[in-house]
């Protein structure tokens, strides 16, 4: 049984479960330019620590953690202003077509929640690429999907082997674990052993 889960790991899960395993279970890394940026840029939104903004509280590389959910890791900022707490989380590209960063926020927020005792309605992703904040409201839907995703990543952590590779290869595209999942040479293998 595991333990807690990186909350980021979350977010892997939620792009591509293979990916998940891949990198949680497997211990699998590609650090191809992408990548690189992203670590670059994280090193600089992580070096903690409290400042003011205005009348704003900005918290850099929080820890945070649920044992509800037993996940845990760090948000890139928290952000008190007025009273609220709006976590927000830092992505070297551009705005993904796809749902793992909000999984990933919205995990920080149900930590974030535990925590402080204190309601969190709202986050935000900040795309460097693009310098573009989107702000994602904390809906029921997002917090059933997130611990929903959760539950998931948990189980699929036990697993021996890991699932197939994704039939749309628009998310394939965009992996760094391409060159080491070989997508579309195991799904021809898978194809032909049905045979
Ligand atoms: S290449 Fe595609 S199937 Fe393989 S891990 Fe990446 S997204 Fe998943």
């Amino acid at each position: 049984m595991q333990d807690y889960l990186p909350i980021s790991m979350l977010n892997q899960w939620e792009y591509c479960p293979r990916r998940f395993w891949l990198m949680y279970v497997g211990g699998e890394m590609e650090v191809n330019a992408p990548v690189l940026e992203g670590m670059y840029q994280h090193e600089r939104v992580h070096a903690g620590g409290v400042t003011h903004e205005g009348e704003a509280l900005i918290h850099r590389r929080v820890y945070l953690w649920s044992d509800r959910l037993r996940v845990a890791g760090f948000a890139d900022v928290v952000e008190e202003r007025e009273g609220e707490l709006v976590p927000v989380e830092h992505k070297h590209g551009r705005m993904g077509r796809w749902l793992n960063d909000h999984i990933q926020l919205c995990a920080q927020a149900l930590c974030l929640e535990e925590r402080t005792g204190r309601p969190v309605v709202r986050g935000a992703i900040f795309y460097w690429k693009s310098r573009r904040r989107l702000w994602v409201e904390i809906t029921p839907e997002l917090r059933a999907r997130t611990e929903a995703a959760v539950e998931q990543a948990f189980a699929l952590a036990e697993a021996p082997t890991p699932p197939p590779p994704l039939e749309r290869a628009a998310r394939c595209r965009d992996c760094s674990l391409e060159p080491v999942c070989l997508p579309r040479q195991v799904r021809r293998l898978r194809s032909l052993e049905e045979r």
